[in-house]
């Protein structure tokens, strides 16, 4: 479910309809919709409710602080991957015990702060590191609780740069090697390694590689609490599914009903650092047709918004349903699939004004007629859209705008072009 709806052929963001938004902010814009991610996280707590639940929403899915403060005052607490993001979950008020803290590179700077900081969980990758944040520890004279990133070597059967959970990539421990690590560092006078963490990457399409995940992962607490360590806390990670298409993947209450089950009763407080399926589809990328054009037999939209604003599809082939945000009704898409065919549509390329032929949103798609000027809604924008934003071809970025109900409030304004040169000397 989202707020973003077609009344009378407008698309509306909750009850604002987005031309106003353009016509007071300008283009390309990040619009999001509060009641959408705040209904994602109530459906996740309710789902988790029989658990000793944490929800930890990953900052690098969309961190603006104005948004990270909402969720905090909604019970949130936040997974980090740098010092920045502590800063961010910070300044936005967040509960420090309902922080964890991943990422295979964090910095001797990065792990201090996060000491002083208090944070609940460092979430390892590696016993090299297990063994820095010891020394730093005991440097600093404080405590620490640290989960084990354990790698299942299970494949959720997404895109090569998206999968973290099988043996070959640089995230965490092999299961075979975390006995070892536990034995090796248990009892080590400064960080109590008490937790398991698993992510096993984004996008997947059905619940299977999570009960998998957990089965192998209980059976390995089960094995360690039997050679004397206690394990307090299991953080599953991320990566449950999000509507890029309508109904295509499982909603948090399918998870919980394979999940719960199998954790009630295992005496283990469960973390979730979801982000994409809390705020992917509470945001959209509105752009504006610049120029129609034909280059062979291949007929293109050029719009407004570059690669530098939304990477995905460059980076991951990521699909995004794109639509124009005003239509006549025989054009109000019924559904947002890659499978959606409307009488009358045809065939283009929508493509962004930047110097690199990556520079794309779709690739033959078919969309109702557009003409210089129509503003383009590119849907399911919200979750890494304008956190892995650029200043490639010193674009400016875009605004930041949330909605709620019949308002809407500029969250980021766009940067101008003082602010690409303010760091230069
Ligand atoms: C990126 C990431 C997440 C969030 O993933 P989503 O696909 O956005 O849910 C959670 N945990 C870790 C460790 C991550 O790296």
């Amino acid at each position: 479910m989202d707020s973003f709806t077609y009344r009378n052929g407008v698309l509306f963001a909750e009850n604002v309809d987005v031309h106003i938004i353009a016509e007071q902010v300008g283009t390309p814009v990040y619009i999001y919709s509060k009641t959408t991610f705040l209904d994602h996280l109530s459906k996740i707590q309710k789902a988790y409710a029989a658990l000793d639940t944490t929800i930890c929403y990953s900052i690098k899915a969309c961190g603006n602080i104005h948004i990270l403060r909402i969720l905090t005052e909604a019970g949130s607490g936040f997974d980090i991957v740098s010092g920045g993001e502590l800063f961010r979950a910070r300044k936005a008020g967040a509960d420090v015990s309902k922080i964890v803290y991943a990422g295979t590179g964090k910095t001797d700077t990065e792990i201090i702060e996060a000491l002083h900081a208090e944070i609940a969980y460092f979430n390892i990758e590696s016993e090299a590191e297990l063994e820095n944040l010891i020394r730093l520890t005991k440097q600093e004279g404080k405590s620490a609780r640290a989960a084990l990133r354990v790698n299942p070597d299970i494949d959720p059967g997404t895109h090569r740069h998206i999968t973290t959970g099988v043996k070959e990539t640089k995230f965490g421990v092999d299961i075979e090697r975390s006995q070892q690590v536990f034995a090796k560092y248990t009892g080590n006078g400064a960080v109590d390694l008490c937790a398991i963490h698993v992510h096993l990457g984004s996008g997947g399409k059905t619940i299977d590689p999570y009960v998998q995940a957990v089965k192998k992962i209980l059976d390995l607490i089960d094995t360690l609490r039997h050679q004397g360590h206690r394990i307090e806390t299991l953080d599953l990670g991320g990566g449950y599914g999000a509507d890029y298409e309508s109904d295509t993947v499982p909603s948090a209450t399918d998870y919980a009903t394979g999940l719960v089950p199998l954790l009630k009763g295992k005496d283990l407080k469960l973390i979730l650092e979801p982000g994409k399926s809390i705020i992917a589809n509470a945001g959209i990328l509105l752009t504006q047709t610049l120029y129609t054009k034909t280059g062979g037999s291949k007929k293109f939209v050029i719009v407004d918004a570059g690669m530098n604003d939304l990477i995905r599809p460059a980076l991951y082939n990521a699909f995004h349903f794109l639509w124009p945000a005003k239509v006549t009704n025989a054009f109000v898409p019924p559904i947002r699939r890659q499978d959606l065919t409307i009488q009358g549509t045809e065939i283009v390329d929508i493509v962004g004004p930047i110097c690199e032929g990556a520079d794309f949103f779709a690739k033959d798609r078919a969309l109702p007629p557009m003409q210089r000027d129509d503003l383009l809604a590119i849907f399911t924008a919200g979750a890494y859209g304008f956190t892995m934003a650029s200043n490639y071809n010193a674009r400016p970025m875009s605004a930041e705008v949330l909605v709620d109900g019949d308002t809407f409030t500029v969250i980021r304004r766009r940067q101008s072009y003082d602010d690409l040169i303010a760091l230069e000397k």
